[in-house]
């Protein structure tokens, strides 16, 4: 397949997005915003618009909760094996049109076919392992205690809200959406802004599949209007958020007034940490991909390269002779890695790293421009980026850029290592490269990361927690974890015999 071909492919689906825009989609039909009002979607290859997008706010958000309100006791009363057998068939509609998805996403997101077309498939795999769950997810545990015989169980929370950012939004909100419905809780949607089209195609698809009309709704909108309604609403009771670490904030404090329980997937700027005793060449490679791919518009991107100052030059130029040869192109060409960034406004943010990197007096190996020239035209493209020189104050070692942007730092030994990794408002995810095996586990003790992979690039396996410490987060996902932030635990205690109650009062 070629880019053209691509092109046409995409083009035929794409249009019933251009031509009837994206509408909400509450208790099972597709509407308008309540005020009628839309903004517009634009994809970043070209900045030209996709679809005018349904304005929610919060009068839709208050439909949409009460149209989850409502679906709920049936939802919740569905046996468990009926559920998984929904839920199955909601992600085998996924893999039917998994080559639909990934062209729409390409084109909304501008992240590349290459791992798009997985990331469409992954979605329909969370939904598959928690399907597997539900029959099981109201199971407690049986607990004796002196003259009492306690059991468990748990029960669906309620209606929930799910709050997505624009990077991977199909996959991501898959993530969010399968455990709550495994679970039995309905759900409002508020997708991000940037990147909205495929979480109504997510939504068509499961609807199609079989879903009761109701059991998940969907409002589009911006974040300070849809999304505070949705986090202020009395009938929601819970909301799982993933995007930035000061919206989580905003979001606790918008859920306070009605006791929100919040579950909060949030920024990072995660460490690769390279000792001089690792193997090198797969180190680099890891290094490179988990910073690269996805446009390092992934929360567990490796954005800070920390590495022993006896091999730093030599693996700093390691890593910038890869990063040069990554090729950047239409999100839709089948060789392209790296694809514009989401949106000219994240664009923006990304491109003024460049100039805070020049000021801190740190080196811009390679990259550290924005991409005008010919082909890309006003696409949002910027060249993958190395700074070297770093030091661990400056602000490129810590803010979250979000970009294909790498920091490298040198450090002397391991207590200075695990002191600058530690060394951030964040904690979500650590690589560590060495072969000393004492040492990774001392050094994985320390470290400050809810997720940490040693002589492995990221690999997610389903039943393990994701989720961070500090201000990457608060619960985790995945598992049977993800079931005890959508459920209630109830304890029942059953009296095994006659116990002394003390009489008050004769
Ligand atoms: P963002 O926080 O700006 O937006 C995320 C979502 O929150 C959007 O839908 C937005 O409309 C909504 N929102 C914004 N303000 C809100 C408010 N006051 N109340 C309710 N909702 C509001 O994040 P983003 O820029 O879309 O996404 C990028 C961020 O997401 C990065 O920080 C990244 O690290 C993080 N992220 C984290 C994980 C993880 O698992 N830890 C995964 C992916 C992305």
């Amino acid at each position: 397949m070629t880019l053209q071909d691509n092109l046409r492919k995409a083009e035929a689906w794409l249009a019933r997005f251009r031509e009837q825009g994206v509408q909400n989609h509450i208790g099972g039909n597709a509407v308008p915003a309540v005020d009628g009002s839309t903004f517009e979607s634009i994809s970043p290859v070209d900045l030209k618009p996709l679809a005018q997008v349904a304005h929610g706010k919060a009068a839709d958000i208050d439909r949409a909760a009460k149209a989850a309100k409502a679906a709920f006791p049936a939802w919740a009363a569905m046996d468990g094996d009926a559920r998984k057998k929904l839920l199955h068939r909601v992600a085998d509609a996924i893999v039917a049109r998994a080559e639909e998805i990934a062209f729409i996403e390409c084109m909304d997101t501008g992240q590349a076919l290459k791992f798009m077309s997985k990331a469409a498939l992954r979605g329909a795999e969370n939904f598959r392992f928690f399907a597997d769950r539900a029959p099981e997810a109201r199971d407690g545990r049986a607990l004796r205690g002196p003259g009492q015989f306690n059991f468990t169980t748990r029960v669906p929370i309620g209606p929930v809200g799910i709050i997505t950012p624009w990077n991977t939004p199909f996959m991501l909100s898959t993530w969010k959406i399968a455990p709550a419905l495994a679970a039995g809780c309905t759900i409002v949607h508020k997708p991000a802004e940037f990147s909205p089209l495929t979480a109504s195609l997510l939504l068509e698809i499961a609807e199609e599949a079989g879903l009761p009309k109701g059991v998940w709704n969907l409002v589009n909108g911006l974040g300070e209007t849809a999304g505070k309604a949705l986090t202020e609403h009395p009938d929601i009771k819970a909301i799982g958020f993933v995007g930035e670490s000061r919206t989580g904030s905003m979001i606790m404090a918008q859920g306070a007034p009605t006791l929100k329980r919040v579950h909060f997937e949030l920024g990072g700027k995660n460490p690769v940490i390279v000792f001089a005793d690792a193997d090198l060449e797969r180190a680099a490679d890891a290094a490179v991909f988990m910073i690269y791919s996805l446009n390092g518009e992934r929360c567990t991107s490796s954005s800070r390269l920390l590495v022993e100052e006896s091999i730093y030059d030599k693996f700093v130029e390691m890593v910038a002779e890869k990063a040069k040869r990554i090729p950047i192109g239409h999100p839709l060409d089948p060789n392209t890695v790296i694809g514009p960034l989401v949106h000219p406004v994240h664009e923006k943010k990304v491109v003024s790293y460049f100039d805070i990197a020049r000021e801190e007096g740190a080196t811009i190996v390679t990259g550290g421009e924005k991409i005008v020239d010919g082909e890309f035209g006003k696409g949002c493209y910027v060249r993958p980026t190395l700074f070297a020189n770093a030091r661990n104050d400056m602000r490129i070692a810590r803010e979250e850029i979000f970009g294909p942007v790498l920091t490298a730092i040198p450090f002397k030994d391991e207590a200075e290592a695990l002191a600058l990794s530690n060394d951030v408002q964040y904690g979500l995810a650590g690589y560590l490269w060495t072969s000393d095996l004492t040492r990774a586990l001392r050094f994985t003790d320390g470290l400050d990361a809810g997720m940490i992979w040693v002589n492995s690039e990221n690999v997610r396996h389903l039943p393990t927690p994701f989720g961070g410490v500090k201000n990457s987060g608060i619960g985790r996902d995945g598992g049977d974890w993800s079931f005890d932030f959508y459920m209630e635990t109830k304890n029942i205690a059953l009296a095994t015999g006659r116990h002394s109650i003390t009489k008050l009062g004769g």
